[in-house]
């Protein structure tokens, strides 16, 4: 008894602690303990609460991901309806807007609070004695989704509030992804050959909409509030006192918001934002302003569509016009066809534009662009250019329709379009630029990693016809090595023994090297420790490859036709010829059955941070040398994290999952090197 009361104690005051800190870390940048210390409390809490399973509370920090995926959402109601702010283009609008505020209050003084507008999803929270209760999409303004397992995993919303407010407090903001954030998932997507996203808004509103929210916890979302629902109840007379007490509470309060005394300092501020919006880490469309006091507000009240006290200022666009000289027809690794525009070079939002993608048939027709036409480029958030429009007005005389050729451009093959996709494809194997693409894929970092085989080697051995596909890398002569441009002697030495080296690469790297369609170097993991050697592979069905974990019938089909290909298999000999590896180092045939004893043995192991002594590739191979498998991101599936220096984000989230967490000097006793 006297055991379980301090064991309560020592959790409620670890929890406080957590909390503390948590705040510290996450809302207000300013950490006040080390990772390490942290991870003592942290560890100290997950084992306590282990012993008595009896006093683990849903806000305790160590409860972020719970529970099992859900099938959908409920509708929640919300208490009052989440209006949107109308929007304004120009001064001249927020000084009409002014007018007609100061026409509502005749003789009052109106201040205003000039805040950023930030390009993400919009959610209520709802706390209840404290506790984070409820959380919901803004939907259609009355009725959302109810989002709380997910808005639990973002580790700036409190699970508990560390100030009192009252008994219900509820807040509304904004839910977004940094664009550091962003730049990572779309690099590990890309890893991981899953299609990236378009700007951090639409990563930040597809990760809320995942039904597990594990996977949620491994995006890197967060969170700024900027609503304090029902303020007048807690005391609060203004805008700016709300924003403060959002703050008071613990939770990351609306950002740079500032009091202005009137309509022409807002506007002073909009335009000082306007033009340093990009030193920041999240993208903001505008600015918002409001009116500071809540009693000129509730006077002002709403239209039925929104409120007569706040209006967003939008900034325009970041675009340009340029003229299209060409529309071209590039050929992919997988042999897909995409039309991209040639533009007369133009300068948008710190670079310089000369293409951009028209992605397929369908996209150039509902643009209905057409070589010579003047047509808009935008870059938002995104990296990528995109053509937004023509200039219909400016096209001269009746340019022809641009057509997706019948034939590969590169080597004049018929292209197919499979059923169900928008996308033509050139289906020869052995088309020069399919070939080129597939064989700078095998030798990239991550795959067999061959240096000195670059994009102008690589041009010249398939121009020259000295190889037809990647197979005849091991079969290169010397002689005609140093023959090329630009290579002599010692390059082509170094390039044979890089090739030599490669050979060693573990089975599972080379099957992410072939460049299946859909095999990214996680999928590939996955095949090679469930079928440990391309005998097995080549032996398994299309319905056994479909029943693996992370598989599933796409893959499944894919790999299926890639093995079965004569074309293919032909390739597959040459390699085998050369001595690659084609099994898993280890014995056994399943995952799990790896070396006794190996503490890695089917472990989902996550790396973070720079190594000293190995590189990544090597750790990674190491590591599933020992039957571990390494993964690009934290999730509730992570069971180990190691962090060398300067771990990033990565820990962070592994910490408020508990995941275990060994550093460097750990991983290699693990590794019994
Ligand atoms: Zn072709």
């Amino acid at each position: 008894m006297g055991a379980k009361k301090g064991a309560e104690s020592r959790i409620d005051e670890l929890r406080q602690l957590i909390r503390h800190h948590d705040r510290k870390y996450f809302v207000e940048n300013d950490p006040e303990i080390s990772d390490r210390t942290y991870d003592r409390l942290m560890e100290e809490l997950v084992s306590l609460e282990a012993e008595h399973p009896g006093l683990v509370t849903p806000d305790s920090p160590t409860q972020r991901v719970g529970g099992e995926p859900a099938q959908g959402f409920e509708t929640v109601t919300h208490s009052v309806p989440m209006l949107s702010l109308d929007n304004t283009y120009s001064p001249e609008e927020l000084r009409e807007f002014d007018a007609r505020v100061r026409k509502n209050l005749p003789g009052e003084d109106v201040a205003y609070v000039v805040e950023l507008k930030l390009d993400g999803v919009s959610v209520a929270l709802t706390y209840e004695d404290g506790a984070l209760a409820r959380g919901a999409t803004r939907g259609d303004g009355r009725r959302g989704d109810d989002v709380t397992a997910n808005l639990r995993t973002v580790p700036s919303i409190p699970l508990r509030l560390a100030g009192e407010l009252g008994a219900v407090v509820e807040v509304r903001g904004e839910v977004f992804m940094p664009r550091s954030g962003f730049d990572e998932l779309n690099r590990t997507r890309k890893r991981e050959e899953a299609p990236p996203f378009a700007n951090p808004r639409n990563a930040a509103a597809g990760s809320l909409k995942l039904l597990d929210p594990a996977e949620v916890a491994a995006r890197p979302l967060d969170a700024f509030f900027y609503q304090l629902v029902d303020a007048s109840s807690h005391g609060v007379e203004t805008h700016h006192e709300a924003i403060a007490a959002i703050a008071a509470i613990g939770l990351r309060a609306s950002p740079e918001a500032s009091l202005c005394d009137d309509i022409e300092s807002a506007i002073e501020r909009c335009g000082e934002w306007q033009d340093s919006r990009g030193g920041l880490d999240f993208d903001i469309d505008g600015m918002v302003v409001k009116v500071d006091s809540l009693d000129q507000q509730r006077r002002l009240a709403a239209t039925a569509k929104s409120p007569r006290w706040g209006i967003a200022f939008k900034f325009p666009a970041q675009s340009e016009t340029t003229v299209v000289l060409d529309i071209v027809v590039q050929v992919g690794r997988t042999g897909k066809l995409t039309p991209v525009a040639i533009l007369e070079p133009v300068f948008v939002s710190g670079s310089t534009v000369s293409r951009a993608t028209l992605h397929n048939q369908d996209e150039v027709d509902r643009l209905d662009v057409r070589v010579g036409d003047t047509v808009t480029i935008e870059k938002g958030g995104e990296v990528i250019p995109k053509v937004v429009n023509v200039v219909k007005s400016k096209r001269k005389g009746r340019p022809r329709r641009f057509r997706m050729p019948s034939k590969c451009p590169v080597c004049d093959e018929p292209v197919a379009k499979p059923s169900g996709e928008v996308d033509l494809r050139c289906e020869n194997v052995s088309c020069a630029a399919q070939v080129k693409r597939s064989i700078e894929h095998f030798a990239a970092r991550g795959a067999m990693d061959i240096e000195g085989l670059g994009t102008a080697l690589v041009e010249q051995l398939v121009e020259r016809g000295i190889v037809e596909d990647f197979g005849d890398l091991y079969s290169l002569d010397r002689d005609e090595l140093i023959d090329l441009e630009r290579m002599g002697e010692k390059s082509t030495d170094n390039l044979l023994a890089e090739l030599e080296k490669s050979k060693d690469r573990p089975f599972a790297r080379l099957l992410f090297a072939l460049g299946v369609r859909h095999v990214g170097s996680r999928v590939a993991d996955v095949l090679a420790a469930e079928f440990p050697s391309m005998e097995k592979l080549r032996g398994a069905s299309e319905e056994a490859l479909a029943e693996v974990d992370e598989v599933g019938p796409v893959i499944a089909g894919s790999v299926r036709a890639f093995l079965s290909s004569k074309h293919n298999r032909a390739v597959l000999a040459k390699l085998e010829r050369a001595g690659l590896t084609m099994r898993s180092k280890r014995r056994g045939s399943r995952a799990g059955s790896s070396p006794a004893g190996s503490r890695l043995a089917g472990k989902t192991v996550v790396l973070t941070g720079s190594l000293e002594g190995m590189t990544r590739d090597e750790a990674r191979d190491a590591i599933a040398a020992a039957g571990g498998r390494v993964t690009g991101s934290v999730s509730a599936k992570t069971d180990l994290v190691v962090a060398g220096k300067d771990p990033g984000s990565k820990l962070a989230k592994a910490k408020k999952l508990g995941i275990e967490t060994i550093d460097e000097r750990r991983l290699r006793k693990l590794l019994g090197a």
